[in-house]
Order: structure tokens, then sequence, then C-alpha cells
């Protein structure tokens, strides 16, 4: 049994990670922004008590000192699991809303566990491939992405629009990180996870599909009818399974041999006409909004792709990835749900 600080535990994938940590045994204390919050994520996960399930609340991220007070605990922790992190598109200041919240997150709360937490011994950050991918390479069809891949975008150009700034928040966040290690050489081991666009079935109870996370917001709309007229060719065409996610976190958090390193998660290559065809096989009640077989677009560019390498979550985090069908399957039934 670890004793963890899970950061965000409202977020999307958050949700997961806890689930799977209390089913493992772990004792956790997680972050979220209110008391409304932590009420939400007690109700879903009721048959767990306090020694096991407990709350923090920081209201943002970005602030000085955010984590002083949660890193200390009785018992004290062990291990840190960092997820929060703003993933929207919906800013007027992209510097305040992305950019802060990203790296102030990330550094403060390094610097609140080496100052105030001795105990923890591993920290694992859900960074992004994000911080992985260089964008001015385009879709390079022969070149293939690795751990050894860093997104080298400038402060100048993550400012210049919101889904860059998002792209440039993860990438400056997980450089503060390494950076933060190498500079600061504190008590524990730091990890990094870096998964692509992330699917799968949101937590009934915390998640509404009003404000649904980002990464599922494309399935979302394909069943609300946004591919009736044509099948949108929006470019994420990297996926990974939100369970896999959260498993490749707590392998990290559990392993040593996970120490020091960055782990690209990544199940596959998918295009929206794929999605829309899962949709189509397995929801009748659906097939008025979704687009006839003749619709154009949702394919892959013409020119091809670039790939990635997953090896390394495979083997060492041992990752069995998902395949696409169940993950939209099961995206779409918690939709109902919720
Ligand atoms: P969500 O939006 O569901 O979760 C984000 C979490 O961060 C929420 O708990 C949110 O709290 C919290 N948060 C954001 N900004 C602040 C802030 N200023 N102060 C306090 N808390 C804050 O997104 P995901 O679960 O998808 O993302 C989780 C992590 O995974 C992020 O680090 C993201 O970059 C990363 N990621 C996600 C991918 C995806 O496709 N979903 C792909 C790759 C990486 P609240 O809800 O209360 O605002």
């Amino acid at each position: 049994m670890t004793r963890v600080l899970l950061t965000g535990g409202s977020g999307f994938v958050a949700a997961h990670v806890l689930g799977l940590l209390l089913k493992g045994g772990h004792s956790v204390v997680t972050t979220v922004r209110s008391q409304s919050k932590a009420d939400s994520i007690k109700r879903v996960f009721s048959s767990y008590g306090k020694d096991q399930l407990d709350f923090a609340i920081v209201e943002d991220i970005a602030k000085p000192d955010a984590f002083k007070d949660a890193v200390v605990s009785t018992p004290p922790f062990e291990a840190v699991i960092h997820t929060a992190s703003p993933f929207h598109f919906n800013t007027q200041d992209i510097q305040k809303d992305l950019i802060d919240p990203a790296v102030m997150g990330t550094t403060e709360i390094l610097r609140a566990i080496k100052n105030g937490a001795p105990s923890v011994k591993k920290v694992v950050i859900t960074s992004s491939f994000a911080a992985v991918r260089d964008i001015s390479k385009g879709d390079c069809p022969e070149y293939t992405y690795s751990e050894a891949d860093f997104n080298p975008m400038t402060l100048e150009e993550a400012l210049s629009h919101p889904a860059k700034g998002y792209t440039g928040s993860k990438a400056f966040a997980e450089k503060a990180a390494w950076n933060f290690v190498e500079k600061e050489k504190p008590n524990f081991s730091l990890v990094t996870i870096e998964p692509s666009l992330i699917f799968g079935p949101i937590v009934p109870g915390l998640h509404s599909l009003a404000s649904l996370n980002t990464s599922n917001q494309l399935t979302q709309g394909i069943t609300m009818g946004i591919a009736k007229e044509r099948i949108p060719d929006f470019g994420g065409y990297f996926w990974v399974d939100v369970r896999n996610v959260a498993q490749a976190h707590i392998a990290a958090m559990e392993l040593s041999a996970a120490d020091g390193k960055r782990f690209i998660l990544n199940a596959g290559l998918f295009n929206n006409k794929q999605i829309v065809e899962v949709i189509r096989k397995h929801f009748p009640e659906y097939h008025s909004v979704l687009p006839s077989e003749s619709v154009e677009g949702g394919n892959y560019p013409a020119g091809g792709i670039f790939s990635i390498d997953n090896s390394r979550s495979v083997e060492v985090l041992g990752i069995k990835y998902k395949d696409l069908e169940e993950a939209v399957v099961d995206t779409v039934k918690s939709f109902k749900l919720a």
C-alpha cells in the first residue's frame, strides 16, 4: 500500500487513476478546486473510507505555494501523481489560462514536495505527446517519434493560438520538471507520461455531457450530428484508451524500472471515419445523425503521417493496448449514463 497525493482528482484522466489506485489498495488524497467537487468524487467512490480517500482543496495550481499544505499528510506521502493541468482551447489569455497553470502547477508541486514532503520517493507527471511532437515537421510520414524527441516550440509561437498554447504549455511544463530534478537533485525520482489523444469512458456522476473533457468532444460531436454532411478531417490521428493511461500511471509509480524516464502512450492510428463506423455498427439509435456511407471526409492525410514508437510503454510498464472499437463503444455507453 502506498500513500499517494493525486492532483486534479475531478479530471477525466484522474478519475480513472483514482479508481485504480483505490482498487489496488492504495491510500489517496486528491486535490480538487472546491468542496462540491470533493463531494461528487466521494459519492462515486462511496465504498472507501476517509483513511483510503481524502481531499485537499487547491483552488488554483498557478498560485505561489499552491501545494504547500496539500503535500503534508499523516501518514506521509510516498508518491505524487500530478495530472492537473488545463486542457481546453477556450481562452483569450493563453499565458494566464494555459501556460501559467501548466508550468507553475508543475514547479510549485515539485518545490512543495522537496521542501515539505521528504518522504515522497516517486513523482509521476501527466505530460503529453504534445510535449514530444515537433509540429513544424508537419505530417512527416518518414519519421518515427520516440521518447528522445522534445517539442521545441517557442513561447512566442505558443502565444499565437490556443491550440499551440496548449501544446506549448505541456512542453514547457515537462521541461521545467526535468530541469527541476537536474538542478535541485530532490529525494524523489521523476517519471513523465506522454499520452496521445485520450478516448474512453467518462465517469458518470463525476463528468457531464455539458462540460465534457476536450478529448471526448469529437466522439460526442459525432453522436450529435456534426459529421452528417461532411466528416471533419481534424487530425488527432493517434489515440490511447484512458484505462491504459491510468494503468501506466500506476505502473510508473510502482516500478523502479520507470524512474527517470518518459513514456509515450499510443494505441495506434485512428481517423474520424473509423469513429463514425464504430458508432454506426454498435448504436443504431444514432443512425439518423450519422453521415450516410457516401459522405466524404474523415480520412488520413493523403501523403501519410508519422509513426510513434510505443515500445517502452509495453516493455517497461507492461501496457496491453485496448483497441479503438472497444474504446469508442465504452465512451458512447458512458455518455448515455452521464
Ligand atoms: P480534464 O480537463 O478532465 O482535467 C484537468 C484537471 O486539471 C481538472 O481536474 C481541472 O480541474 C484541473 N485544473 C486545470 N486547471 C487548473 C487550475 N488552474 N487549478 C487547479 N486545477 C486545475 O482533462 P484531462 O483529464 O483530459 O487531462 C488531464 C491531464 O492529462 C492534463 O495534464 C492533460 O494535459 C493530460 N493529457 C490529456 C490528454 C487527453 O487527450 N485528454 C492527452 C495527453 C495529455 P477543474 O475540472 O476543476 O477545472
